[in-house]
């Protein structure tokens, strides 16, 4: 078995460094806030939608390593997928970070996002991952706004 928190620690560093679709689009169909106060995490998550396809998105915002690199790989996990398909990849990548480290992620259905699965080592860090989750679901399931974690 790969050892998760190895990948996780070198994939956050990867997408620190080098967040994809990072930055805005011309004419988001959807934009939402996201922040979390706990960390001092902030971002702004843009979506265009064809029909309840999500067909590009961006993100644009400041925060720490975890809530940029999970938004990055969030960003590229979503683009393509229909609305229902991302609210089942919420639910499924909640649960994973929410669940003890025994606990094996379900691979098949989270592919990249399975070495999120690390930050379960790191409680306090949790909400930093799903700061972007929160945020795409505010972007999907209304018309946009603000969404605190807290
Ligand atoms: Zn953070």
């Amino acid at each position: 078995m790969i050892d998760l928190r190895d990948l996780y620690q070198e994939v956050i560093l990867d997408h620190n460094k080098r967040p994809r679709n990072f930055g805005q689009l011309a004419a988001p169909d959807r934009t939402s806030e996201g922040f979390n106060p706990l960390c001092g995490d902030k971002l702004t998550l843009q979506l265009t939608l064809d029909g309840d396809v999500i067909r590009d998105v961006a993100f644009d915002g400041s925060g720490c390593a975890i809530s940029k690199a999970s938004a990055s790989l969030m960003t590229e996990s979503i683009k393509g997928k229909t609305i229902g398909e991302v609210r089942e990849l919420f639910v499924k990548f909640q649960d994973m970070v929410m669940s003890d480290t025994e606990t094996v992620p379900d691979t098949d259905a989270l592919g990249k996002l399975v070495v999120f699965a690390g930050v379960r080592a790191y409680p306090a860090r949790v909400k930093c991952a799903v700061l972007a989750w929160h945020t795409l679901r505010a972007a999907v399931e209304t018309s946009g706004g603000t969404v605190a974690t807290e």
